[in-house]
């Protein structure tokens, strides 16, 4: 299997190549040339499998320069640092079912993938006869930091850098990133939001003399955000596990057609789903639930995306986000593959903030995706509302998806379809915020939050975040978008 740009031109290397490189030559995302299906008969065979069985499976359809044994012992190593099963399904009511994601180290969903990649890359060196060290950039709304980090501290010939926006993550997010041990780690905040983050670290990405003055000090940049393809691909198995574990309960028959709902920011979680329906997973339709930074609701509502609006700071930060960068891979597929078209826009998005797309392109991702939002009042009546009625406890991410989901059955009462609501992080991991949907009450402390969440919900507690109160603060650098280079060449040299 073969990879090639979203933006064109002749580039096209193998998975592991993809994955140590991060981004294709040209700027654009790597994608596999075609997609790899999933017969009836491989998919009868993964019904009796467990989730690492599955997820190696179906990464080896991608990676197949990868030896299949060890890829097999990699992901139960991934996996077996969850609690329990890596991705439980939850019934809560008839037709709508909850895809639990946070079991992992960090109780967020970017685990899944996270705790998978540093062996990807490892091997994916090791392929490519690579020699020099690896440096990982990340740029994180908050979830992605504190999970790369859990990731990679600590792997051999590897350093990974942080940059996480100063006042854009949640108060428990922070303290996971600044008490983050490992001898090869670093965390620093930028002034900014997000997408400066973010837009700082593509830079140092596409900037060749950043990669010579790196290359220098025997480092080779890669990265652990969703636009590496390491990122993506294990996202597109909970997809199927997900479905395997519908059918094998009885719920659903192979073949029939479901719906999933997901809290969407970068577009990566949504965007492997799409990628788990061109593999042959029977999937209806997806759902892109947002919250008040609803450029892609938008943008599937109109076939314009306009970045040229406010930026706002809610109780779902993961999800605040207005350039979701994986939404370049969907573009891709539904211009015909078209890199050319894909570059354009792409330079338009980024000149102007705006470009649009044919209505032949919109009305074929609409056969597809239907897009909704939340503002932070609904967010809070859904959480409250789905507590009352079923008692299911869910963060702010998973209730802007809720209220996606519920307003779709409103509009469409008489649809039978199943409806899979993806969960994306542990109501811990935000306690003030879903204490206060849950109960009204607001406590100035998070950890005063937790504990009044566990009275009023009796949901267990993880033990990574009970025990963040007792860690020290390791990390306080605060630096601006421009500097952020500065600061990278600081910690290789250290
Ligand atoms: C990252 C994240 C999201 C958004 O996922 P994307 O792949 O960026 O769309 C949603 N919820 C939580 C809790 C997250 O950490």
């Amino acid at each position: 299997m073969y990879f090639i740009s979203t933006r064109g031109g002749k580039e096209r290397v193998k998975g592991a190549k993809a994955i140590v490189q991060g981004l294709a030559s040209n700027g654009g995302l790597f994608v596999p040339e075609s997609f790899p299906q999933v017969t009836k008969d491989e998919f009868d065979k993964m019904l009796s499998m467990s989730y690492a069985e599955r997820a190696a499976f179906i990464l080896h359809k991608y990676l197949e320069e990868y030896d299949y044994a060890e890829l097999l012992s990699a992901c139960e190593a991934a996996y077996s640092r969850f609690e329990g099963d890596p991705a439980p399904l939850v019934k809560i009511d008839d037709g709508v079912y909850i895809l639990e994601l946070f079991h992992g180290p960090t109780c967020a969903f970017k685990d899944m993938a996270l705790t998978l990649l540093p062996y990807l890359l490892k091997k994916g060196c090791e392929l490519c006869g690579i020699k020099d060290k690896i440096l990982i950039l990340v740029a994180t709304s908050g979830d992605t930091g504190k999970a790369a980090l859990e990731g990679f501290k600590d792997a051999d010939g590897i350093k990974i850098m942080v940059f996480y926006p100063n006042d854009g993550v949640s108060k428990m997010q922070k303290l996971q990133m600044c008490t983050q041990e490992g001898s090869n780690v670093n965390v620093v905040a930028v002034k900014g939001n997000f997408d400066d983050c973010q837009t700082g670290v593509k830079n140092i990405f596409n900037s060749a003399e950043c990669a010579k003055a790196l290359k220098e000090r025997g480092y080779l940049l890669s990265s652990a955000n969703s636009i590496n393809f390491g990122r993506l691909a294990p996202q597109i198995v909970y997809y199927f596990s997900s479905y395997l574990d519908m059918v094998s309960a009885g719920q659903i028959e192979a073949g029939t057609e479901i719906d999933f709902c997901v809290p969407t920011g970068n577009f990566g979680n949504i965007l492997a789903a799409y990628y788990a329906k061109l593999m042959g997973l029977p999937v209806r339709m997806l759902h892109c639930a947002s919250n008040m930074n609803n450029v892609l609701t938008d943008f599937l509502a109109k076939g314009e995306y306009d970045a040229r609006r406010d930026f706002y700071k809610t109780t779902s930060p993961s999800m605040d986000i207005l350039i979701s960068s994986n939404l370049e891979r969907l573009l891709f597929e539904i211009s015909g593959r078209n890199g050319g078209l894909v570059s354009e826009r792409m330079a338009a998005l980024k000149k102007d903030k705006v470009y649009k797309i044919t209505p032949e392109e919109q009305a074929a991702i609409n056969k597809t995706f239907d897009g909704g939002w939340a503002n932070e009042d609904e967010v809070v009546e859904t959480v409250y509302d789905v507590f009352c009625d079923t008692g299911y406890t869910m963060d702010t991410h998973t209730g802007c998806a809720m209220k996606v989901a519920v307003d779709w059955f409103e509009k469409n009462k008489k649809d039978t379809t199943n409806m899979v609501v993806v969960s994306t992080a542990n109501p811990y991991k935000f306690p003030q915020d879903v204490l206060y949907a849950v109960t009204g009450n607001d406590v100035r402390d998070s950890f005063k939050g937790i504990k009044r969440l566990h009275a009023a919900t009796a949901m267990k507690v993880p033990k990574s975040l009970q025990g963040l109160k007792d860690k020290p603060v390791i990390f306080t650098g605060v630096t601006t978008p421009d500097k952020m280079f500065g600061e990278v060449l600081v910690f290789v040299e250290k």
